[in-house]
């Protein structure tokens, strides 16, 4: 199963990459509203296994795994707030675009001017240095863009709140080595969750390629999502009750480990 993911997911990345180097990514743009949909069942599978941009940053970050022993991750307490910033960004340009004011895609968008530099119609010069800024950066710190400045895939990471389908933690087994955060590439913290529900998740599904204990991570159907959010609140509600109080600890503490 795990040859599968790595496999299959090399394979479409490639074929996506030779579309667009033939020219034919614009041709299959309106295909690639059916991610949304899926998003809500399966999560967030555009960028980690169709978008170019995703994918060449991420070859870069191979590239710079071989002189670069050790990658920068951003410090957990960091990246609590910096996860938010692309949807921050996409809130302050959306009444500028819906204004008319400025394209969604401007030029000093990286994925834009990365889409446009295959085009043959690069915008300006500041265009050019966003994009080699990302690249560059590519290859010590993973998928800088995606992380933390990608307006554009945010139709596709929403969705994903809701999946049915997502990488799920096997608490028994798991031996808290927490390589499965270390090679994450979006710096989610994998090694705390039961079942998976972070937005930024990509479905490159590294964390259970590289988890080296066998089925403590797995792909798969979620428990539904209300019943857990319906349970949370009764937790919540029962905490300040001093008769259940003990019980009810545990309970909500294993809820919040499991909504990561
Ligand atoms: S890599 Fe596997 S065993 Fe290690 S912390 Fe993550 S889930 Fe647990
Ligand atoms: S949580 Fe796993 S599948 Fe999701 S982005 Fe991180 S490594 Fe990839």
């Amino acid at each position: 199963m795990k040859r599968l993911f790595f496999k299959g997911r090399i394979i479409i990345q490639a074929i996506f990459v030779v579309l667009l180097l033939l020219g034919l990514h614009r041709t299959i743009n309106p295909v690639l509203v059916l991610f949304m949909p899926l998003a809500l069942i399966a999560g967030n599978f555009f960028c980690g296994w169709i978008c170019p941009f995703g994918t060449i940053q991420e070859l870069l970050g191979k590239i710079g795994s071989l002189f670069i022993k050790r990658k920068i991750k951003m410090p957990s307490f960091i990246q609590r707030y910096a996860q938010y910033l692309r949807y921050l960004l996409f809130l302050a340009i959306l009444p500028l675009v819906l204004a008319g004011i400025i394209e969604r895609n401007i030029p000093i968008d990286a994925y834009h001017s990365f889409y446009t530099f295959f085009d043959g119609d690069i915008l300006t010069i500041l265009a050019i240095v966003f994009l080699c800024l990302f690249l560059f950066i590519s290859l010590f710190f993973d998928r800088p863009f995606c992380n933390y400045f990608c307006t554009n895939s945010i139709e596709y990471a929403l969705p994903s709140f809701t999946r049915v389908f997502t990488v799920k933690r096997n608490k028994t087994l798991c031996v808290n080595c927490k390589i499965c955060d270390k090679v994450c590439p979006m710096n989610i913290q994998v090694s705390t969750a039961g079942e998976l529900r972070n937005i930024q998740c990509i479905n490159c599904f590294q964390c259970i390629i590289r988890c080296p204990v066998p089925d403590a991570l797995s792909y798969g159907k979620a428990d539904n999502l209300l019943r857990k959010l319906k349970h949370k609140l009764k937790g919540n509600s029962l905490k300040n009750t001093p008769e259940v109080n003990h019980n009810h600890k545990t309970a909500v503490f294993s809820n919040k480990e499991d909504i990561q």
